[in-house]
């Protein structure tokens, strides 16, 4: 267990780690960044930053010196790198090399018993032409690493549209596109003793492959999906040995739920858990991994809505704190790209009150 005033690192300087640092403070503990962009939302409120590349080893373990527990915020951080510091990190880093590969990930599902959408793997872009013949069309053609957010994705309406692309020349895999009813993540915190807490799904909604919306509760659709896609998301947790709080994304269908991927970290769909849960995503990670007793992962309300604040969205942030019961998160990004992440909002609507 980790004393009060211990160290934990970092890997990823974003706004996760810094909600992750915020609930870490909280509880006593200093935090320290690794990230290698310059500007890092989760440093403004840590103790220390490294700002050096992934490959930097000597670097990475002068980090490694200062602290306790590693954990990472970005599941894209190379894994080859970490071995150094392996004995230090939670979760164990195989989460993340499965989670890293589209293809591995959806091969480590299936054998779990799980099923994604149809896919065929792609090696070269000639094959593209042949896969889109095997599943069909509307289809989603996705790199094999490295995409978020829609980033690394192509819709394919059709054999001609296949045929007009570009494709990259790395690995990706051609996905048949689900026709779902709604999509929901299971979000689980998962204990040093095996222990699993699960919070409520909420029901996501994605606007151009980014999250939008996250609803509680989720529509009778969802609801009725959970408890078998919570199956699946506790046996992934279990085969990795994982401890801290991992989310797997599914698609509720008329099939029954449809696994898309997994995060081995906490997500954007937990954030509601901040004011929403009686313990929030960011707490129970960092009780998992210092190795404290999990807090409970209840709804605190009957209805609950988090909405994120994408690019623009930001500049009317303030004005939204004249809601009742409403919270409202900035990232402390400068600058207000589009798609780009800058906050979120979270209402909570108690019972008695309206919803407007
Ligand atoms: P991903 O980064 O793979 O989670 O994709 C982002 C979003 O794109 C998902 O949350 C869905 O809204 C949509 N999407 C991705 N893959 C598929 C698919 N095979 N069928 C339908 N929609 C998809």
């Amino acid at each position: 267990m980790l004393k009060a005033g211990g160290t934990i690192g970092i890997l990823g300087g974003g706004q996760l780690g810094r909600m992750m640092a915020m609930s870490a403070a909280q509880l006593g503990f200093r935090c320290i960044i690794f990230a290698p962009e310059r500007d890092s939302v989760a440093a403004q409120v840590c103790n220390d930053f490294f700002c050096n590349k992934w490959d930097d080893a000597a670097a990475l373990s002068a980090f490694a010196q200062q602290c306790e527990i590693i954990t990472w915020e970005f599941e894209n951080v190379p894994v080859l790198p970490l071995k150094q510091i392996e004995d230090r990190l939670a979760p164990h880093p195989r989460a993340l090399e499965t989670a890293q590969d589209r293809l591995s990930e959806k091969r480590f599902v299936e054998d779990l018993g799980g099923t994604p959408a149809a896919y065929v793997k792609i090696d070269t872009p000639s094959e593209l032409m042949s896969a889109v013949d095997r599943i069909g069309a509307p289809g989603i053609l996705k790199t094999r690493r490295e995409g978020y957010d829609g980033k690394g994705q192509w819709r394919i309406g059709s054999s001609r549209d296949a045929d007009a692309l570009k494709v990259p020349d790395v690995p990706c895999i051609y996905e048949g596109f689900v026709e779902f009813t709604a999509e929901f993540s299971v979000i689980l915190v998962r204990a040093q003793d095996g222990e699993v807490r699960f919070w409520d799904s909420a029901e996501n909604v994605h606007e151009g492959g980014i999250l939008a919306t996250s609803t509680l509760p989720a529509s009778q659709a969802v609801a009725a999906q959970v408890g078998e896609a919570r199956k699946l998301a506790a046996a992934i947790a279990e085969r990795l040995g994982y401890v801290g709080v991992l989310t797997c994304e599914f698609f509720a269908t008329h099939e029954g739920p449809i696994f898309n991927e997994m995060a081995p970290r906490v997500h954007n769909s937990g954030h509601w858990t901040i004011e929403g849960a009686v313990t929030s995503q960011f707490e129970n990670h960092i009780r998992a991994i210092t190795g404290l007793p999990l807090g409970d992962t209840a709804t605190i309300a009957p209805k609950i809505t988090m909405k994120n604040l994408i690019g623009k969205d930001a500049k009317e942030a303030f004005e939204l704190l004249s809601g009742a019961d409403t919270h409202v998160h900035l990232y402390g990004k400068k600058q207000a790209r589009d798609g780009r992440k800058m906050g979120h909002v979270t209402q909570i609507l108690r019972s008695g009150d309206t919803a407007e």
